[in-house]
């Protein structure tokens, strides 16, 4: 052995992956499967990303290139070794990239992914590959994958040689590499032989990589007396967002959105727009068809809006150019106005930045509106999947709320069965004669908000009341007063004053109905803020309510059970006079009159879908009451 080797070979290193690796790439193998193919989408697409970042760097220090002319991705295959190579000039990785990016999974999506996958037992490969573990699917039909690589701007003896078996251990080396770039050689499972194939890997590459900007080779037959053929390119190599409109298929759109945001699934609509004139620069933006399972987490680092400047790969700038209520768009912004070497905090304070968001902005919610007016299918599907996080534009941006807000779909009382699906222009177009407010009803879940006491005058008169039963809804509600010139009124808030001289008559209690009101009044004391006569039930002997401006109750229980500490308020008591109960209670002697007091509050706390601060006590008493009967 020589010193050289020997230095060569103490660099040698066995390493056991992470232990989520290994999850990733179990479930991986199994739930892929059927999709396999897959796995070339995503070398490729790592192998052109690579591409883009060397000609990002070669801006700022042209030897970078190391004299390659042109960027390009080969696809190389050795039908008698069964190896199927995937090479390219672009960036390359030294020791330490290859050891963050290959052996774990730095990206904190990943883990929470697989938490949520567990905890639902449902191992959804589908959404895999939004999660950055694209490389791992070589594993689906590899049994041994070598990667070879060497960091542009390097010296030939600082190569590394990546190898595993995907079996929880890799080994990393030293290497000597003549080129710089990354080769990931697959070593192909048993029957996996078709990748081997020149028409297989071309219709591969036309289906899903066409569009990719950089040109992709394959080896034709070779010639006579050749004992390889020569390279030809496979792909258009035109970067799809700079075709003519009228030039790109849907299936080119289609493909090209599979492989921005690396969902396996269609999108669910687009638009694409070049703009010019002071500005010049052109989006493609991409609505999905099903929501990540992480949409609702606030992540740290959000992916899936591309900028390029004058057709080079910045950045991912999802967070620059989308506020965080579409977080769901993906695609790509190019514009020609940006300096090239733009860095992130140029980003934050560039007036041209600034305005493309703007439109994007703009266009993101015209597309929303478009769909919502011509295609209602496809909007109640966007609806269902992300109707929570656009809910979140009401509060985040007040310069588009009118937008958002005829975007905005809830269930109502019109037709609860239906969903959310009614818009607030279709509330108001319902809405009675005199009736000024669009009225609201916010719960925990569906069914309490359903079957909320408050909405009986409602029901009995016939006003449309919207159920609201997201988590946020309340939130929204808060900062949302109305809509097209009515405002906004929650049914469990506040005096009900439904307008008419009949509601003020009724509500007059007689001198003994105030002696009733008092003595409720005296049993519960502090418990309540108010107890008084209800002009909101006409089937339910009580209900609570709260101030105008005061929070929900079921949205106070969940901020304190958080930890949060919150001005005390307390809530009225409003009971049905109407109702037989009361009539009982007139009669009552004061010990069952107190346990009746209790009841009727308890009640009204249980049917907002409350906790009881002494259950027992409650059952306790309900017992005494039922055995009286
Ligand atoms: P993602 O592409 O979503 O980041 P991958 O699992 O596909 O996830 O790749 C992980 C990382 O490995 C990439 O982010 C990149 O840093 C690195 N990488 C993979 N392939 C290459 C390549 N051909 N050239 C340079 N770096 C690569
Ligand atoms: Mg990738």
């Amino acid at each position: 052995m020589t010193e050289d080797t020997q230095a060569e070979h103490q660099q040698a290193e066995t390493q056991a992956f992470q232990a989520e690796v290994q999850e990733v790439l179990h479930l991986m193998i199994h739930s892929l499967y059927s999709n396999k193919e897959i796995f070339l989408r995503e070398l490729i697409s790592n192998a052109s990303d690579a591409c883009d970042k060397l000609r990002f760097a070669a801006l700022s220090d042209d030897s970078l290139t190391g004299g390659d002319a042109e960027l390009r991705v080969e696809i190389d295959v050795d039908a008698e070794a069964r190896t199927l190579t995937i090479r390219d000039n672009g960036i390359g990785m030294n020791r330490d990239e290859v050891a963050e990016n290959i052996g774990t999974i730095a990206r904190s999506g990943t883990r929470r992914f697989l938490e949520q996958a567990s905890e639902k037992g449902d191992l959804d490969g589908r959404l895999i590959g939004q999660f950055g573990v694209g490389f791992y699917s070589s594993f689906i039909v590899a049994d041994k994958v070598t990667l070879l690589t060497r960091r542009a701007g390097d010296t030939a003896d600082q190569g590394v040689r990546w190898e595993s078996e995907g079996t929880g251990e890799y080994t990393i080396a030293q290497a000597t590499r003549e080129h710089q770039g990354t080769e990931v050689v697959l070593h192909l499972k048993e029957g996996e032989d078709e990748f081997l194939q020149g028409w297989t890997l071309r219709s591969l590459v036309s289906r899903y990589s066409d569009h990719i900007g950089f040109p992709i080779c394959l080896r034709g037959e070779p010639a006579e007396g050749e004992e390889q053929g020569e390279w030809e390119k496979v792909n258009q190599a035109a970067a799809l967002w700079t075709l003519p409109k009228a030039d790109i298929t849907d299936e080119e759109y289609q493909s090209f959105y599979q492989h921005v945001s690396h969902d396996m699934a269609e999108p669910l609509a687009w638009a694409h727009n070049r703009v010019e004139g002071v500005q010049n620069y052109t989006s493609l933006l991409y609505l999905p068809k099903r929501a990540p399972l992480d949409l609702m987490l606030q992540r740290d680092e959000r992916k899936g809006l591309r900028l390029y400047v004058k057709r080079v790969f910045i950045m991912d700038a999802a967070e620059q150019l989308l506020p965080h209520y579409l977080r769901f768009v993906r695609g790509v912004v190019d514009s020609d106005d940006l300096p090239l070497n733009v860095s992130r905090e140029l980003l934050q304070e560039n007036e041209l930045v600034r305005k493309i968001r703007s439109a994007v902005v703009r266009r993101s919610l015209d597309l929303l509106g478009r769909l919502a007016d011509n295609e209602t299918e496809k909007y109640n599907g966007f609806w269902d999947e992300f109707g929570p996080v656009l809910k979140e534009g009401i509060v985040e941006d007040t310069a588009n709320r009118e937008k958002i807000a005829g975007l905005l779909r809830f269930a109502s009382t019109q037709d609860p069965d239906a969903g959310q699906r009614t818009s607030l222009s279709e509330y108001i177009a319902r809405m009675q004669e005199g009736q000024e407010h669009i009225w609201f009803v916010t719960a925990e879940n569906f069914k309490a908000a359903r079957n909320s006491p408050h909405l009986e005058i409602f029901r009995k008169k016939g006003i449309e009341v919207l159920l609201l039963s997201d988590r946020i809804d309340e939130w929204m509600m808060g900062y949302f007063t109305e809509f097209d010139g009515h405002a906004f009124r929650s049914v469990a808030k506040g005096d009900v004053d439904l307008g008419s001289e009949e509601d003020k008559q009724d509500a007059e209690s007689q001198p003994e109905q105030e002696e009733l009101l008092d003595r409720i009044r005296h049993v519960l004391g502090e418990e309540v803020a108010e107890v008084r006569a209800s002009r909101r039930l006409t089937d339910s002997a009580s209900c609570l309510v709260i101030g105008e401006h005061e929070m929900a109750l079921h949205m106070r229980h969940l901020l304190e059970q958080a930890g949060q500490e919150l001005p005390d308020s307390r809530p009225s008591l409003e009971v049905n006079l109407e109702h037989p109960l009361l009539a009982r209670m007139e009669q009552a002697e004061d010990a069952s009159f107190d346990d009746l007091a209790h009841i009727l509050y308890e009640q009204a706390v249980l049917a907002e879908g409350g906790q009881l601060d002494d259950p027992s006590g409650f059952v306790q008493r309900l017992n005494r009451v039922m055995l009286q009967a």
